[in-house]
């Protein structure tokens, strides 16, 4: 592709399907997937297995300034390691978003999410997307989808896994970590003005990456 890279952005609450949908979205239009949770996440998973809170901290500062993170593809690597499956675990569901609404944590990684938009078109999916890390994306979508339903997704996928978990805690735990998404001062989840909603519930994969495509194509006529 020539000229200025393509940016989709896409938004939404845990288990809204973003990252199905926008890895589809990327397929068909033959560029990149960003998947930014999974950097909050891998942060999350390597601060906490060195016993470092979420509050901001001369420990957390150092920790921060200290550790490599980069994006290979649609892969993470920590201090040159990749990380996998252990970032997924109900844990780090827990906990992330703690770390995630911290001021220190959004500033390390929100350059590292800009350079992709830059290098290369990309489909990213996140809370800020629109909002703060690409306020300038060609097409803005916010998926959201009821709280039972995302639970359902996540239950199926932890199953699948075979975590074991119960239902009711998985949606409790989607309804935190909402609160927490939406509630906090930095870079909160929200929809952005001028993005589409697409409400998932009933809706298939192929028919929200199809709705996507669609206005990505409208877009660039
Ligand atoms: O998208 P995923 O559910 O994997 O994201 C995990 C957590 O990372 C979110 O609940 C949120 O706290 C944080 N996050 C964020 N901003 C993003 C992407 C994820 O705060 N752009």
């Amino acid at each position: 592709m020539s000229g200025k890279p393509l940016i989709v952005a896409i938004d939404g609450p845990a288990g809204a399907g973003k990252s199905t949908v926008a890895r589809r979205v990327a397929e068909a239009l033959g560029i990149s997937y960003l998947d930014t949770g999974a950097l909050y996440r891998a942060l999350a998973f390597y601060l906490d297995g060195r016993d470092i809170p979420p509050a901001e901290s001369e420990s957390l500062s150092r920790a921060l300034e200290e550790v490599s993170i980069d994006i290979d593809g649609e892969g993470v690597h920590i201090d040159g390691k990749s990380v996998g499956r252990e970032i997924r675990s109900p844990r780090i569901d827990g906990i992330v978003s703690a770390y995630a609404s911290l001021p220190m944590v959004r500033d390390r990684l929100l350059s590292l999410q800009r350079e992709q938009g830059e290098r290369r078109s990309i489909v990213a999916d996140g809370r800020d997307m629109a909002t703060v890390v690409f306020p300038g994306a060609d097409v803005k979508i916010f998926l959201p989808a009821t709280d039972e339903e995302r639970a359902r997704r996540r239950f199926k996928e932890l199953e699948s896994r075979n975590e074991p978990v119960r239902f009711e805690e998985v949606l409790e735990q989607i309804r935190q970590r909402d609160r927490t998404d939406s509630g906090r001062q930095t870079a909160p989840l929200r929809k952005a003005c001028d993005a589409v909603e697409l409400p998932t519930d009933g809706l298939s994969i192929e028919e929200v990456a199809d709705a996507i495509l669609a206005l990505v194509r409208k877009t660039s006529k």
